[in-house]
């Protein structure tokens, strides 16, 4: 189209990703002050009728755009990059890969404050000497002798600060008028590293004595130098994988390189802080979402400038910037929370290897029960296989049993064998950890005359009965409503409470064994660290004492003095339609038997269940993780599923089900019409309502896509995105796509 082509502008733009629902990059012109830009700063642009931050991404030559629809860059926020290099090329793999727009990769990448224009990324103003100072020769300032002297003091010297010339006793205007005259120039960076750390010295604490295993996972590791390679460490719980990670964090901390670790929970950091503190002394950055905007700014900085030796965090610290990365771990891979659920749907892990790759630096990731995508790379060679079989020290493997409930009332949901187990562990001076997925006092409020339940209005889910204050929740959408005082149907006062949840338990528990402390640890109790630290601290204190703990508790924490550990209910877990159910059952299992018999004194886990002789809980009690792994290995391949395929989720949100499943109908026909020349490499399943149909007042329903590698799939959703965005999506209705989803709900 000639004339269309006669429009487009023709000079210097700039490619800007701000954060919008719309893909792609949007165009500007230079700002009118002629300041230099750099990729990776941040600018201020006109967007619509907002002011927005955006990043610039690149420069071009000419724009599709004419002159007349081009505004300039309004202000340069940045006097440096906020991402360069790798880590910028790293942000724009992210949003090619997960199809998601690039603005809100980068928004999603960075610290609140700095989506603010007010905050600026902490610099400071340096001086060099030029070394064309020829004209007038520094023999011209004989009558200068102050100027002469700040050339002889910056002689052979980098990186002097402002502050540091000041300092010395120069006087600003010395230092503006060697400036004017040409002998000296000034430049802005970030700030100096505030502590030298190739000088790092190790604690007085020492670390144990390696075992074999653990000596041959590191020679191992070593071996492998400095560069790329993805090491997957397979340690079963309490083999001690914490202890292989700061030996191999020692040899990159001592050559003044940066160490990365990702961990699962806000509710491990304390503990792994303080076992790298008692081992490093260096200064270390913790980033998550736990801690106020400013502090995790502040920690982002000293990343960012090179200061901080260790960077430790959950899942979106994987973007933090660091200048010196030597090495990155990835403690508890196969734990979901790395995997971003909303919005920028991303897998933590996954980018971890990424970055590693793009940085050319090695990446651990260890687990005592891996992911099946882990594992299956491993056998395929990609990943570094090392084993830990054996727990570190002393400490054996716990012993398992079930007990059937089937034929028993369980009082409150506890067996009289549990109950005489835990009384026989605490009277032995030791801690109980019972373990239910379950947070609240009960899960089901209904009425025994008619049969009513409480449901949300909002989503199709029962509501759950909470104790302090007294309310029903919905875990879905988190509403809270009023508990009755009769059935709103039947308008009798039966209403009772439906199974146990860790309110229930924590009370129960508390009127039968009153000699002893009940710990109740779920979102609700620890919402605040201070409290999580103190139950914490009195867990670590190993008084006899019973723990009730959800998901939260079943990871990582090193607890010596339990004993007993038991599972209360295990027949959800059994029964669950998504295809990663067994994976996740299994996994949370062994992570939570774990738990037992970490010191000295042997360990206990039972598990209650009224499906006792259930295949997939007798093989926990036989096989190892690796066995169980095989087989659901297996059964993933008969059924052409993830790690053995690559699958991307469409989903869709209206307030109708039926105005969904029509947008994805649409959707698939779109992909249709993509796929008919590649013949059929990829296949579309659905759409169908989801497992959760409906959730906050929306409906809704979802598309699968699976294919056989993931570069048949980025071809494919490459184009899908286009004619998807191509499609007009009525108003009310939402489209997302997730690839690699991890639950299908
Ligand atoms: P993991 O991370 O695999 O669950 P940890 O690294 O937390 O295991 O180790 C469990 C416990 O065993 C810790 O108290 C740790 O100090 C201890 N430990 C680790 N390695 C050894 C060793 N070689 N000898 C004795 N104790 C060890
Ligand atoms: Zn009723
Ligand atoms: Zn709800």
């Amino acid at each position: 189209m000639p004339t269309f082509d006669q429009s487009r502008y023709k000079g210097l733009i700039y490619k800007i990703a701000i954060p919008s629902p719309l893909r792609g990059l949007f165009d500007y012109l230079p700002p009118e002050t002629k300041q230099a830009i750099d990729n990776g700063m941040r600018v201020q642009v006109d967007f619509g009728h907002r002011k927005v931050i955006g990043f610039v991404i690149s420069r071009a030559e000419e724009s599709e755009l004419s002159r007349e629809e081009l505004k300039p860059i309004l202000q340069i926020i940045d006097s440096e990059p906020i991402y360069s290099g790798k880590l910028l090329n790293l942000l724009e793999w992210c949003s090619q890969y997960y199809q998601h727009p690039i603005g809100d990769v980068f928004n999603a990448a960075t610290p609140i404050k700095l989506r603010s224009a007010r905050t600026i990324y902490q610099q400071e103003t340096f001086y060099k000497l030029l070394s064309n100072n020829a004209s007038p020769g520094p023999n011209g300032l004989a009558r200068a002798p102050r100027q002469k002297a700040l050339i002889g003091y910056l002689e052979n010297k980098r990186n002097i600060t402002k502050k540091e010339i000041i300092s010395k006793g120069f006087s600003n205007t010395v230092i503006n008028t060697l400036e004017k005259k040409g002998f000296i120039k000034s430049y802005i960076r970030d700030s100096k590293p505030q502590s030298e750390f190739a000088s790092i010295v190790r604690n007085s604490s020492k670390g144990p004595e390696l075992n074999s295993e653990q000596q041959k996972a590191i020679d191992h590791i070593r071996a492998q130098g400095t560069g790329y390679n993805c090491f997957l460490l397979d340690g079963v719980t309490g083999s001690g994988k914490t202890e292989v990670y700061m030996q191999i964090m020692e040899d990159h901390l001592t050559e003044g390189r940066q160490c990365l670790i990702l961990i699962p929970e806000i509710g491990l950091t304390p503990q792994t802080v303080s076992r790298f503190k008692n081992r490093f002394q260096c200064s270390i950055a913790t980033l998550h979402s736990g801690i106020n905007s400013n502090k995790r700014f502040e920690a982002w900085s000293q990343a960012r400038s090179g200061a901080s030796a260790i960077i430790i965090g959950t899942r979106s610290c994987v973007f933090t910037p660091a200048p010196n990365l030597g090495l990155i771990i990835v403690d508890e891979e196969h734990d979901g929370s790395f995997k971003q659920q909303e919005g920028f749907r991303y897998s933590a892990r996954d980018i971890a290897v990424m970055r590693a790759r793009k940085e050319n630096i090695p990446v651990i990731l260890g687990s005592a029960t891996p992911s099946l995508e882990s594992l299956y790379n491993a056998r395929k060679k990609k990943f570094i296989y090392l084993s830990l079989s054996q727990r570190a020290g002393a400490a054996s493997q716990a012993v398992a049993s079930i007990i059937d409930t089937a034929n028993e009332a369980l009082d409150n949901g506890l067996s009289e064998q549990l109950l005489f187990k835990i009384e026989k562990h605490l009277s032995a001076n030791n801690q109980t950890l019972l373990f239910i997925n379950r947070r609240g006092y009960a899960p089901v409020l209904n009425c025994i005359q008619c049969g009513w339940v409480a449901e949300c209005s909002a989503c199709i889910s029962q509501l759950t009965v909470h104790a302090e204050p007294p309310s029903m929740h919905c875990h879905l959408c988190g509403k809270t409503h009023h508990i009755p005082n009769i059935c709103p149907q039947c308008k009798l006062n039966k209403l009772s409470t439906l199974g146990v949840g860790t309110q229930k338990l924590e009370r129960v528990l508390n009127s039968k064994f009153s000699n002893y402390p009940v710990i109740r640890i779920d979102r609700d109790s620890a919402r605040s660290e201070r409290n999580f630290n103190a139950m914490l601290e009195q867990i670590q204190s190993r008084d006899p004492c019973i723990l009730i703990g959800t998901q939260m508790l079943a990871k990582g924490h090193h607890f010596p003095n339990i004993t007993l550990v038991a599972i209360v209910e295990a027949d959800s877990g059994l029964f669950s339609p998504d295809f990663r159910g067994s994976e996740f059952m299994t996994q949370t299992f062994i992570q939570v038997s774990g738990r037992a018999g970490r010191a000295l004194r042997a360990g206990e886990v039972v598990i209650q269940s009224r499906h006792a002789s259930h295949q997939a809980l007798t093989h926990l009690l036989t096989s190892s993780y690796n066995e169980i792994a095989q087989r659901i290995m297996d059964e993933r391949r008969l059924t052409s599923m993830p790690p053995f395929t690559q699958l991307a989720l469409i989903r869709a949100e209206g307030p109708q089900l039926k105005s969904t499943i029509d947008l994805l109908k649409k959707v698939k026909l779109c992909s249709e019409e993509i796929l008919q020349p590649l013949s059929s490499d990829i296949d579309c399943l659905g759409p169908v309502p989801a497992p959760l149909e409906k959730r906050a007042g929306r409906y809704r329903s979802q598309l699968l896509f699976k294919a056989k590698t993931k570069s048949t799939m980025q071809q494919f959703l490459c184009e899908l995105v286009y004619r998807i965005d191509e499609l007009k999506t009525p108003n009310r209705l939402r489209l997302s796509l997730d690839v690699d989803p991890l639950e299908m709900i």
